[in-house]
């Protein structure tokens, strides 16, 4: 694979720039690939590319879109071992881990979309009306590093399902995947256009994307502060927002509730992927009754989660993605240590000179109110937040900027009744487990909109009331 172009109009084509930007290895710190740095010039280049794709492609049946994805979906699949290869080393995720949530995670959300679209109704009828759904236009998709391919399929495949024409512009630290699937659409004969891929960073790309005026939707998921900006240069010219944001979601653990499962689902949330999950469930809020028991379960049960190098078969946690990363934690550690709140597990990192780890961490006697209860740390530390009862549990997970998931582990009657106060997108009841057709989302600063399922592919619509019934 060639890293050293950009996909406009149909075509591997070299940027406008000659700077690149390397693509680092979190697990070994080498350089393994370099992709171009977008220009403005290669920017306009691709919105114009898919600008004018779209009228076509709207008018092309859904049906036959349905087989142009499903024909890359084919393609796609089949370079499935490549694809890991790239992502384990830009990414630094085990690769055990990474063929489950990186791999086929993102192909069956791909496969749901088909499957949905493929009875998607496009129309509905009133009395005197119909309601028309109809494609926003030109979708300019930016993407995080977390969960690479995750996120673009996310959009990228419900946009182009429903009739719109892409942008995509994934994260300056992972955008080698995101080539694979360019080539797939490639080879599925994809009509020039109607999807483009650029690279670069948010502040020099992907702002020119966020405030074009031949850019009819911006769908972005990455950091609330950095979703506030996009959505402030996208509100100018009033284009469709749709943010998936941070998250520092709460894990409520009532009296009664099977403690270990409780961590169980605390720790793997908070340490898979290096802690790099927007829905982690970082804030574990217990009895105080319960608070030494719970700690001593912690501490057995982190054993469980092996610090190591990602090509090795038994590591769980990997290398953080970045030395922003890394230092970001290392900071948050050493905040929480300043706050007085008590590590039980881990340690502030010292040097990073082969990689950027870092072990799991949990500190515990934590007051709601410090940062590192507060602030979303994207690491492996998850905090234990005791309370007395179950009204000052509930204020405890609901006092965030954030809402975007969180879990509640109790008797069943009293979790659920105590999941509905939370407000959060999405919330989990005791063995409650993912569904890939639920939508995903957030309240609050979290964002605005649903990916995933049939929900993901509304949000790619419009809604066109249609008055001509002759009666
Ligand atoms: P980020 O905000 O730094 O970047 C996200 C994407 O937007 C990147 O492609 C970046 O280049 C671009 N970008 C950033 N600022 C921009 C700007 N001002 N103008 C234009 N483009 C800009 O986020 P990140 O560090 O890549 O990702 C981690 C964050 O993503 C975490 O906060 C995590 O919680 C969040 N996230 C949320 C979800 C969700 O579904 N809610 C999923 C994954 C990650």
């Amino acid at each position: 694979m060639d890293f050293n172009k950009l996909y406009i109009n149909g075509k591997w084509i070299d940027s406008d720039s000659k700077d690149t930007i390397e693509v680092e290895n979190p697990a070994d710190m080498s350089i393994i690939a370099k992709v171009p740095r977008a220009s403005e010039r290669d920017v306009n280049a691709a919105v114009e590319a898919a600008s004018e794709a779209f009228e076509p492609w709207r008018n092309t049946p859904a049906q036959e879109r349905l087989e142009y994805l499903q024909k890359a979906l084919d393609d796609f699949s089949s370079k499935k071992q490549e694809i890991l290869d790239i992502e384990v080393k830009e990414l630094g995720a085990p690769t055990t881990f990474a063929m489950d949530a990186h791999i086929n995670g993102p192909i069956k959300r791909y496969e749901n979309f088909l499957k949905i679209g493929k009875d998607f109704k496009y129309e509905e009828e009133l009395d005197r009306a119909s309601i028309l759904k109809e494609p926003v236009g030109v979708v300019a998709c930016l993407t995080p590093w977390n969960y690479p391919l995750g996120q673009v399929i996310q959009k990228v495949i419900p946009a182009i399902l429903t009739g719109n024409t892409v942008v995509l512009k994934p994260s300056q630290n992972t955008p080698l995947s995101a080539y694979f699937l360019a080539e797939s659409f490639d080879k599925a004969g994809l009509p020039k256009g109607v999807f483009n891929l650029v690279t670069g960073a948010g502040s020099e790309v992907g702002n020119i994307m966020a405030s074009h005026p031949k850019v009819d939707m911006v769908s972005f998921t990455g950091s609330t502060s950095g979703g506030k900006e996009v959505a402030k240069l996208a509100i100018d010219s009033v284009k469709k927002i749709a943010l998936e944001l941070g998250g520092k979601s709460a894990n409520v653990v009532l009296e009664g509730a099977d403690y270990t499962m409780a961590v169980q689902r605390g720790l793997s949330s908070t340490f898979y992927n290096t802690g790099q999950t927007c829905a982690a469930l970082t804030r574990m809020i217990v009895p105080k009754d319960a608070l030494a028991e719970i700690e001593q379960i912690v501490i057995e049960e982190a054993k469980n989660f092996k610090v190591g190098a990602p090509s090795l078969k038994d590591t769980d946690v990997g290398p953080l993605s970045s030395k922003k990363q890394f230092d970001k934690v290392k900071k948050y550690l050493e905040i929480g240590i300043e706050e007085g709140a008590k590590l039980i597990l881990g340690e502030v990192p010292k040097s990073h000179t082969e990689g950027y780890y870092v072990n799991p961490a949990v500190f515990t006697d934590v007051n709601n109110s410090m940062r590192i209860a507060q602030e979303e740390i994207f690491g492996p530390v998850m905090v234990i937040i005791p309370y007395d009862t179950v009204d000052e549990a509930v204020q405890i997970a609901n006092d965030s900027i954030y809402g975007l998931s969180g879990a509640v582990f109790g008797p069943q009657e009293k979790a659920e009744e105590v999941a509905k106060r939370i407000r959060t997108g999405s919330i989990y009841v005791n063995a409650g487990r993912y569904d890939a057709l639920a939508p995903f989302g957030g309240y609050k600063q979290s964002g605005i909109g649903r990916e995933g399922g049939y929900y993901g592919i509304e949000e790619f619509l419009e809604t066109k009331s249609f008055f001509a019934k002759q009666k």
